[in-house]
């Protein structure tokens, strides 16, 4: 049967470009096949913060951050918490990911042209004991230039395989069936879509205006996960976060359908871990929506206090930036599917990032001039700004006594009580003038603020949170926004897929968020952050280099 190319890649986004990339490199030729438009190329990567897992790092060891690979192995196998037969592979990918992040990573990406932003984040910091969930250091390094600048250098190297005839897209095509002869995934068919000239991220046209087949030696799915669809989230959920949230919000645009993973597993491919996700609990809604029930995820420094719909502080350590299913756990437990930040000015200027290239116009446009007001700035930054001048999930007030019935409007219930909220605030208030105190979240205030990078950007000087010289108060509703699926299809460290015989299947092999980021779910039940476009280079990077070997 005649061959369009060498390997078809389904998908357009970080995963499939740094697969066809490797295999052009490699002087094969490759059909990467996508159902949206060229706009969208890059998925996800392009809205993303950039951020990405680095261990032992320059830039780590210049903030005085010692890391190490052994360090990031305990860190990362006591937040997976591997406990099933099927956590074989992720296991593998686990240790080699680790490796890869501690070795090669950054100087691959470095010759690239791939630079990062000089102060590391800290995000996951836990609250348990050594062996649990959470970076013990900061490694959250964020690319200058954020999801755009990941982005670039496979784009490049992509437009450079296009022009020498190595490389072509195939924009507006959706994969409807993987095709099989004599046992081997050998091929892709599905509808042309019609042209649809919609900005990148928005929802396109699904009309069909025509059919494909395109034949090769072996077929790569990088076709996301399932965020955006909220019939499968809800339909996968697992029982130990208990029901579904009645509402949720995107944290992905409408393409993250999960409609390919049906399509592969029909064709023998075998999913693992569905029930592992990682989604957000400080979602807000977006303002300025680009796809269907936007929102957008607030990085959250260490100060905000947390309540939640009764009008509770969250348990210790359920603080800001610790553990995001554990507080995931909690909150669904409350049977209400919000919870509240309640914070001062001053901790807002300070301490609120919201995740997305767009909301960060100084680190995606690599302007130094405006990153530097981060550190200098009398207000927060433009964007979180414009969310609390515009977004329906803030309410700002000079007091608490108008605070709280602001807040009691917004969700149409009077759940929360004026003094009971009082009383915990003013408690913790007369913890935060000592440098030492009892009050756990005071005291990892003040353990953020040993590390410099927290000090400079991230952290808050501490003060009470009802002194109106800090004001006004802001109060955010936080929703739970879908994003990441930790599952996927199980495969080897090539990246080939196993079939539900436990028998790989020649000819097929799965990168990216579909195969749950490496192995069918190389994060167990939870991640470090800044893991997900990581997984997406290495193990787009092993199935390019081994789908390039594998055909003639
Ligand atoms: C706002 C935001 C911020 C983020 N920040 C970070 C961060 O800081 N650090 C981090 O590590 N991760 C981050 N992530 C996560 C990360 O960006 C994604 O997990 C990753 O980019 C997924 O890449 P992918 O290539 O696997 O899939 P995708 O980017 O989803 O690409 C899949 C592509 O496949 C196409 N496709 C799907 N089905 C079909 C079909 N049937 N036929 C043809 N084409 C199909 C889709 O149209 C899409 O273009 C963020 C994500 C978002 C949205």
């Amino acid at each position: 049967m005649a061959e369009d190319a060498d390997v078809i890649v389904v998908g357009a986004g970080l995963a499939g470009l740094v697969a066809a990339t490797e295999i052009t490199d490699a002087g094969k030729r490759v059909i990467v096949v996508d159902q949206e438009g060229e706009q969208s190329l890059g998925g996800q990567a392009f809205w993303s913060f950039g951020g990405i897992f680095l261990v032992d790092s320059p830039e780590q060891r210049r903030l005085g951050i010692k890391d190490s690979y052994n360090l990031a192995l305990q860190d990362w196998m006591g937040s997976a918490g591997f406990d099933r037969n099927e956590d074989l592979w992720p296991r593998r990918w686990a240790e080699a990911y680790v490796a890869f992040a501690a070795g090669e990573k950054r100087g691959w990406l470095r010759a690239m042209g791939h630079r990062i932003f000089p102060v590391v984040g800290w995000a996951e910091r836990g609250g348990y004991d050594a062996m649990s969930h959470g970076n013990s250091v900061p490694r959250f390094h964020v690319t200058w230039g954020t999801g755009p600048g990941i982005v670039e250098p496979f784009e490049r190297r992509a437009r450079e395989a296009q022009s020498n005839g190595r490389l072509t897209f195939k924009f507006r095509h959706r994969v409807d069936a993987l095709l099989t002869t004599n046992g081997t995934v050998d091929g892709v068919s599905g509808a042309i879509l019609e042209p649809d000239k919609t900005a990148r991220g928005q929802s396109s046209s699904r009309r069909v205006t025509g059919n494909f087949t395109l034949r090769a030696q072996a077929v790569i799915i990088a076709s996301g996960g399932i965020g955006g669809n909220h019939d499968l989230v809800r339909q996968n959920w697992p029982k130990r976060l208990g029901v579904a949230p009645a509402n949720m919000i995107s944290g992905v645009p409408e393409h993250v359908d999960g409609r390919m993973i049906g399509i592969t597993e029909a064709a023998g491919a075998r999913v693992i871990n569905r029930d592992r996700m990682w989604h957000y609990v400080e979602g807000i809604r977006n303002w300025s929506p680009i796809w269907p029930r936007h929102g957008i995820r607030i990085l959250p420094g260490p100060s905000s206090m947390w309540f939640d719909a009764a009008g509770r502080r969250l348990p210790s350590p359920l603080f800001p930036g610790s553990d995001t299913l554990g507080q995931l756990q909690y909150i669904m437990s409350t049977g209400y599917d919000y919870s509240w930040f309640v914070l001062t000015q001053s901790i807002i200027k300070k301490e609120f990032a919201l995740s997305g290239s767009e909301q960060n116009p100084d680190l995606t446009g690599k302007s130094w001039m405006m990153t530097a007001r981060r550190a200098t700035n009398k207000g927060a930054p433009a964007p979180v700004e414009a969310f609390k001048a515009h977004g329906v999930d803030f309410t700002v007030r000079d007091s608490l006594a108008d605070l709280v019935p602001a807040m009691n409007a917004l969700v149409d219930n009077d759940l929360l009580k004026t003094e009971a909220l009082k009383a915990q605030i003013e408690a913790r208030d007369r913890e935060i003038t000592n440098a030492y105190a009892k009050d756990t979240q005071v005291l990892n205030i003040h353990n953020a603020r040993r590390y410099i990078g927290d000090r400079l950007i991230r952290t808050a000087r501490p003060h009470r949170i009802l002194d109106p010289a800090h004001g006004p108060l802001i109060a955010v509703k936080l929703n739970i926004l879908t994003r990441k699926t930790l599952g996927g299809f199980e495969t080897d460290l090539d990246s080939r897929v196993f079939g539900g015989d436990g028998k790989i299947m020649p000819g097929l092999y799965a990168v990216g968020e579909a195969a749950g980021f490496g192995g069918g779910g190389m994060h167990g039940y939870r991640s470090l952050e800044g893991t997900f476009l990581g997984g997406c280079l290495f193990s787009g990077r092993n199935a390019g280099r081994a789908a390039a070997k594998a055909v003639s």
